[in-house]
């Protein structure tokens, strides 16, 4: 299946070289998404000599596979953060992030950025009467944080929907043409971008991180790969979803303006988006945890089901699915790592990253200038929270153990090679051994060991996305065994064929 985002759709790449030999600079950025570029961006501002590293192409990680959308409350509300940490916590948290939105704004101003950044409202709205009280909630919580929040009857979709929480200017933009234009803006003899460039090695002690083209030695270390790769605490700490979108074309024109999003659990999002004169619906729904589907399952049939049922929808255009990565106490982490004294990381977005990104590279890029910033302790990333965090912490952990334990007892599909269906992957039993086998369309098997080079789970076949996930940290593997994201550095090592 094609997996194309929208975004990926709309936009070109930029292109700019792999690295190769040997450079020194004051910051090495691991990962060209909204968090490394927007880093980039402040540090060289800010005199730093910058490289950035990144594995495929700048924004085409899970930045350029969101929905592109900019608002200051929270995918899962804002008033979870008020019940687990109190108002003055929620409102703190909005105010970081609408500071950030405001200050995005000002980068696509100053840069002349043509990622078509809009101001828009968001419209939250209950699809039952049980979820009246969540949006009340919600309403009181951002109200009392001093944003523009109010109760409607008036929401613009062609479905009926009898009210709304509205919260005006919030945002919409191109999220990969905002980061693969400001990586244009930013490249420079003091920053250096460098793409097909993935850090295969870290060495923290030295501070040098290497690609198999070359080696870079730097003061500091930035992970801004959305989950920091290699072994860190905090992963124990964000709990890794997939979640699947898709770009529609309607019979008419009833493109609704605006950010949508309901209040059940899992949520769907709702927004239009305009390329070239041809207009898009894009809907996205149906979470689970990466690598635990159910196989059964068509989670894109399911979007679809939920956007025939409620527009005139004339065709798919693109279908796409993505990673966020949930925290246990509702925050994310940001700052330094917890073992190293020079590397720093930002994690546990949730699927609010475009504004907690940016964020994150402020405070990142404040601490290592020496610059105070306030919303710093907020989100220390090694701050010790277990009263908050225990449930889900516990909750998750739970779950990743049980993992374990259920995968290396279970059974496999196959006992020969050739049981294995064309394009497909499967687990099969060969001479007493496990292993991860994909047989391509013309026949061809590639056997991996389904280890996780992360920390040892038994990875799951995705015939979605054709890959092999691992269901406790989120590592996922190409059909070659290379990674695509998640904390894992190494591949799924290579097997010998046997029959
Ligand atoms: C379906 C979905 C919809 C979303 N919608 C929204 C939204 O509307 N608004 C919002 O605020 N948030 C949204 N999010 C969340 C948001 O997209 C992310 O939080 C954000 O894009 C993360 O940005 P990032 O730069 O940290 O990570 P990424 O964009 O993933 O960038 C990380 C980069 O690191 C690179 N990398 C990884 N490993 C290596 C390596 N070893 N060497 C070199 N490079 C490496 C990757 O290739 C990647 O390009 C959504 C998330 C999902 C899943």
């Amino acid at each position: 299946m094609d997996t194309t985002s929208i975004w990926e759709g709309t936009s070109a790449e930029v292109g700019f070289p792999a690295l190769s030999g040997e450079i020194e600079v004051d910051v090495v950025i691991i990962g060209g998404g909204i968090t490394g570029i927007t880093a980039a961006m402040l540090l060289s501002r800010a005199g730093k000599s910058v490289a950035v590293l990144e594995a495929n192409h700048v924004g085409q990680g899970t930045t350029g596979y969101s929905t592109g959308n900019l608002y200051v409350t929270l995918a899962d509300q804002l008033y979870h953060v008020r019940d687990k940490w109190g108002q003055e916590t929620a409102t703190a948290v909005a105010a970081s992030r609408s500071e950030t939105l405001d200050y995005l704004e000002g980068t696509v101003v100053e840069f002349n950025l043509p990622c078509r950044f809009d101001r828009r409202p968001h419209y939250i709205f209950p699809t039952h009467d049980s979820q009246v009280e969540k949006m009340q909630r919600e309403y009181e919580t951002l109200r009392d944080a001093g944003q523009p929040a109010s109760l409607t009857r008036e929401v613009p979709l062609p479905f009926p929907v009898d009210q709304a929480l509205k919260i005006d200017r919030q945002a919409q933009f191109h999220p990969l043409i905002f980061v693969q234009s400001l990586a244009k803006s930013i490249a420079s003899d003091r920053c250096r971008i460098f793409e097909d460039s993935k850090v295969v090695e870290i060495d923290d002690d030295q501070r040098v991180v290497r690609t198999a083209g070359g080696q870079v030695r730097a003061e500091k270390i930035i992970l801004a790969t959305h989950m920091p790769i290699g072994f860190h605490l905090v992963q124990t700490e964000v709990f890794p979803y997939r979640e699947y979108g898709l770009a529609l074309r309607l019979k008419g024109d009833s493109y609704p303006e605006g950010i949508f999003w309901t209040f059940e659990q899992p949520s769907h999002s709702i927004r239009s988006y305009e390329a070239d004169g041809t207009k898009y619906l894009i809907v996205i729904g149906e979470l689970h945890k990466t690598g635990q589907h159910d196989d059964l399952e068509d989670y894109y049939a399911k979007v679809e089901a939920y956007a025939r049922s409620r527009f005139d929808v004339e065709r798919v255009e693109f279908r796409w699915s993505a990673q966020h990565y949930r925290p246990a106490d509702e925050l994310p982490y940001i700052g330094r790592s917890s073992t190293t004294k020079d590397t720093y990381l930002a994690t546990g977005f949730g699927t609010n990253g475009l504004i907690y990104g940016p964020l994150a590279a402020a405070i990142i890029a404040d601490d290592i200038c020496g610059r105070e910033n306030r919303w710093a302790d907020l989100y220390n990333s090694r701050r010790f929270t277990p009263a908050k965090s225990a449930k889900e912490f516990l909750k998750e952990n739970a779950n990743v153990a049980a993992q374990y334990a259920k995968d290396y007892l279970s059974r496999a599909d196959v006992e020969r090679l050739g049981e294995v269906p064309r394009g497909e992957g499967r687990m099969a039993e060969l001479d007493g051994e496990m292993l991860a086998v994909y047989r391509d369309e013309n026949g061809e098997w590639t056997v991996l060991s389904p280890v996780c080079t992360h920390l040892g789970c038994i990875v799951h076949w995705n015939g979605w996305e054709k890959s092999w996930d691992c269901p406790c940290h989120g590592s996922r593997f190409r059909t070659d065994g290379e990674v695509i994201e998640g904390p894992a550095i190494a591949a799924l090592a290579k097997k010998a064929i046997r029959d």
